[in-house]
């Protein structure tokens, strides 16, 4: 079996961190790969070592594959863990990692591919009996064939960019004078997007949740499941605080959706660690994409279930099988995560800039994911989120009486942060009883603004 000696990160922010922790608690030595713009990023300063692959522009640094495969081979590394966004669900670059004789932290390439095109995905996902939303088979293009299965369906419709990906592409129709608009206009922005004008069409369901089950495979058809985690809380499709287990999900419910998701995995030999996304409503569940990756809210799944989920993907791409089997996973208490953004709470607006003091809160149960430091300067080139603050608690209202006290306790001045959302949120009656939908937060958001 290949044992992993050396792992590079080809990532940055808290995730590199965490990856990072996960190598070093496994004993293994670790490469941070940088922009120019990261050089005093916290990854990059605790690495064993650090390559610097390119200027601040994510195109030609942290998405710049030779560069990063130089770094390997310059370095020595044997294995290349993607994180999560950039090459993390780029087959090509997994192909051409296994292609150098180095170990990919991830699926297989030929998975990545299928699950990355949402047409196929589905299609997929289908043959391996997970349910899906009512929809086109495959892609659309023709109009009249659009009516005829929108009125099939019946409006509401969703149209859908089979590339797509963090919420962008989507339009939604609600009757028939507009459908051939949007079509047009929906395709037009995914070629730009995305370079792919191929769309497709679902039934647009009026008020679900979001409710994704975490799965497991070693890649020989063996696979679990470690339960789900509800996303609902969210803005402009991004997720905004995640938990688990859902509010409103049974023990039954959950090995019901979750046997079915494993026994997919299984059947399709899946390796490493996945994500099935569904949409549920009136207490049924619709398919609409895997994540072949690790996901930012991964933790609260670490909480619930006391797994390590990076050292987990880090052994299974060693060929080793799974820690647990299925009858192993236990679910205990619950947690809660916020993602906490340099922006203005209000507005959104993003809020780089140099953190001049920094306080994260700790005790029983806090755990802080975060490259964040006194003195450290945020960069504007990159994604927002710059911490999350995972809390648990044996039951969801302790999760909750714990969150609150943490975000009392966490100190991030120099810049504006999305803390004082996450308390308002906390104030909710409904928030805290968990009744809440995909639709919730931005209605409460607007609701607030009119307020004040
Ligand atoms: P992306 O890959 O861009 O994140 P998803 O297919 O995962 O796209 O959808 C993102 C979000 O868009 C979902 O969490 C949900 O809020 C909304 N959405 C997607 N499909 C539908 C649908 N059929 N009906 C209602 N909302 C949807």
């Amino acid at each position: 079996m290949p044992e992993i000696k050396k792992l590079l990160i080809a990532n940055r922010g808290e995730i590199a961190l965490r990856i990072h922790r996960a190598c070093h608690e496994m004993g293994i030595k670790t490469v941070a790969v940088h922009s120019t713009a990261d050089t005093e990023a916290m990854h990059v300063r605790l690495a064993d070592e650090a390559i610097c692959i390119g200027p601040p522009p994510a195109g030609e640094s942290y998405l710049n594959i030779p560069a990063i495969i130089s770094a390997a081979e310059i370095s020595g590394a044997d294995a290349i863990h993607p994180g999560y966004g950039f090459l993390s669900e780029n087959a090509k670059f997994a192909e051409i990692v296994e292609a150098h004789g180095l170990i990919f932290v991830g699926p297989k390439p030929e998975h990545i591919r299928v699950m990355g095109d949402k047409v196929e995905a589905k299609r997929t996902a289908g043959a391996l009996g997970l349910p899906l939303v009512p929809g086109s088979d495959g892609a659309i293009s023709d109009v009249a064939e659009a009516r005829r299965l929108a009125a099939d369906i019946g409006y509401p419709v969703i149209i859908k960019a089979a590339s797509g990906g963090g919420g962008r592409g989507m339009k939604v129709c609600t009757s028939e004078d507009q459908l051939e608009t949007l079509m047009k206009q929906a395709g037009t922005e995914a070629k730009a997007a995305f370079g792919d004008a191929t769309v497709y069409m679902e039934k647009y369901l009026g008020n679900p949740r979001h409710i994704e089950i975490q799965v497991f495979g070693d890649g020989n058809g063996n696979a679990i499941h470690l339960g789900e985690r509800d996303c609902s809380l969210q803005r402009r499709h991004q997720k905004v605080l995640e938990e688990a287990p859902s509010p409103v999900l049974s023990t039954e419910e959950r090995d019901r959706i979750g046997g079915i998701c494993a026994k997919a995995m299984a059947d399709m030999a899946y390796r490493g660690a996945g994500t099935i996304e569904f949409l549920w409503e009136d207490g049924e569940f619709y398919f609409i994409e895997m994540n072949t990756r690790l996901q930012v809210e991964h933790p609260v799944t670490e909480a619930i279930t006391g797994l390590d989920l990076v050292r987990e993907q880090i052994r299974i791409a060693e060929g080793h099988p799974l820690t647990l089997r299925q009858a192993d996973v236990h679910f205990r208490g619950h947690a809660i995560e916020c993602r906490i953004n340099a922006e203005d709470p209000r507005t959104f607006a993003p809020s780089p800039g140099q953190v001049k003091q920094y306080h994260a809160p700790g005790g029983m149960n806090v755990r802080v994911d975060s490259g964040l430091y006194a003195g450290y300067r945020i960069p504007p080139y990159y994604d927002s989120m710059i911490a999350k603050l995972i809390v648990y608690g044996t039951t969801r209202q302790g999760a909750l009486r714990r969150l609150r006290r943490a975000l009392e306790e966490f100190v991030v001045e120099g810049v504006k942060t999305t803390i004082p959302l996450h308390q308002a949120l906390l104030d909710d009656p409904q928030f805290q009883a968990g009744d809440y939908t995909i639709k919730w937060l931005e209605e409460w958001l607007a609701r607030n603004d009119e307020q004040a």
